[in-house]
């Protein structure tokens, strides 16, 4: 099938909760998508910042077709090999204590929030508490992810939604700590804002929100789907700010691709939270997903790829600046951490308009709230693939221009 009978097809049997760009993928190849007519595209979303190793890595491939000839389900009840494997590379990654593996990154929220309901719930004897989260922040789609999402827009048309929510500002310490009373277990942020507009944590902020919770036995719960995984130049965010999570969830690039997440517990919570019957899932950490995680963490390791990121990421952020130094009129700030920037847009330029074009060029690049044209490629890409992404958008900018 071609791209028109493609997209033709789908329109009329897929819901229509996307508003989809005009093209259809066929298959990838390291930087690189394809479509179905053989059109070829420099990809800076990676699947939303999922293929953080690009397309068909060979490591990652093999580990994939030897688990598929081995067993791809099984259910929680039974241990396996690659749980055991994937579970420890998570951990000793994070520095934390205990993993959950989980379908999705918004399943991984939802599995946050009950583990810090539950450490209240033990501490306290009693339920009822509270959870402190951000406004303009993204946590996901379920009723209790969406909860915790700071964004009007969303949420409307599904209230009421779980109740016990307050919001504060990101990065105003003293909007948090208005938030939190008696009945706070848990402040929930991400360390950097991806669907948001891409705002990274001031260092000041997150530290300060680290000691209140420290001084109130509040559960710090980060939000890593987007930034985690090795995408701001260190493996996780907060390494970078000197702090750690009671609770980190994590998603989009732990499997590279295959759907999986994960919600990690410090020792404290770990010990003192979720207990067998409290929380489970049919598919959550199966051996195919786990299999691919275990081989991610490797791949990651052999190959430096979070080292990789810095310096591909130093080269991304000149020229970003160089771009919006050369554009002034349509690009207002330059925003962001290693691989995971932003351009925040003038008014007078959408950025779905900017991104639109950039398709017909061959660049695969998406927006964030706020009118802003979001960079988040594989952490894999080199100083060429930053030139051509960039000549591409130069050029998309001085159209837009005239
Ligand atoms: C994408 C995202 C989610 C939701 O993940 P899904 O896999 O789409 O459910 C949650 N939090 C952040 C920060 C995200 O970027």
């Amino acid at each position: 099938m071609n791209n028109k009978e493609i997209m033709d097809m789908a329109e009329q049997y897929v819901l229509h909760t996307y508003n989809r760009f005009p093209m259809a993928v066929d298959h990838g190849e390291g930087v690189k998508v394809y479509d179905a007519d053989g059109k070829e595209y420099l990809d800076f979303m990676a699947g939303i910042a999922v293929h953080a190793l690009g397309y068909q890595h060979p490591a990652y491939n093999e580990a994939l077709e030897t688990q598929l000839h081995k067993v791809l389900h099984i259910s929680n009840l039974y241990y396996h090999e690659p749980l055991a494997l994937a579970a420890k590379a998570l951990v000793t990654s994070t520095g934390l204590s205990r993993a959950f593996f989980t379908n999705s990154g918004a399943e991984a929220i939802e599995g946050a929030l009950k583990a810090a309901k539950k450490y209240a719930f033990t501490r306290d004897g009693h339920a009822g508490h509270e959870i402190v989260a951000m406004r303009q922040s993204f946590h996901g789609r379920t009723v209790g992810a969406l909860s915790v999402t700071g964004n009007a827009h969303y949420q409307d048309p599904f209230l009421p939604l779980m109740g016990g929510v307050r919001f504060a500002d990101f990065n105003d310490l003293s909007s948090v700590e208005a938030a939190v009373s008696e009945k706070t277990c848990a402040i929930l942020l991400e360390t950097v804002q991806g669907e948001g507009g891409i705002y990274p944590a001031d260092p000041e902020f997150l530290k300060g929100v680290r000691k209140l919770c420290d001084e109130k036995d509040i559960l710090l719960i980060l939000d890593e789907i987007q930034c985690g995984m090795g995408r701001t130049g260190s493996m996780w965010a907060y390494e970078q700010y000197g702090i750690l999570p009671d609770i980190l969830t994590t998603a989009k690039a732990l499997g590279c691709g295959v759907p999986v997440g994960a919600f990690v517990l410090g020792e404290k919570a770990a010990k003192a939270s979720l207990v067998p019957g409290d929380h489970g899932t049919t598919y959550g950490g199966n051996p195919f997903v786990c299999a691919a995680v275990a081989a991610v963490f490797d791949i990651f390791e052999k190959e430096h790829i979070v080292w990789r990121t810095r310096t591909a990421a130093a080269y991304l952020e000149k020229k970003l600046d160089e771009l919006m130094a050369a554009h002034p009129e349509q690009i207002k700030a330059h925003r962001g951490l290693g691989l995971m920037r932003g351009l925040a847009l003038a008014e007078t330029c959408p950025a779905g308009k900017v991104a639109s074009l950039a398709l017909e060029k061959g660049l695969l690049i998406i927006t964030a709230g706020g009118n802003v044209l979001r960079f988040v490629p594989p952490l894999i890409i080199e100083s060429d693939d930053v030139d051509r992404a960039v000549a591409i958008l130069e050029e998309c900018f001085r159209e837009l221009e005239a």
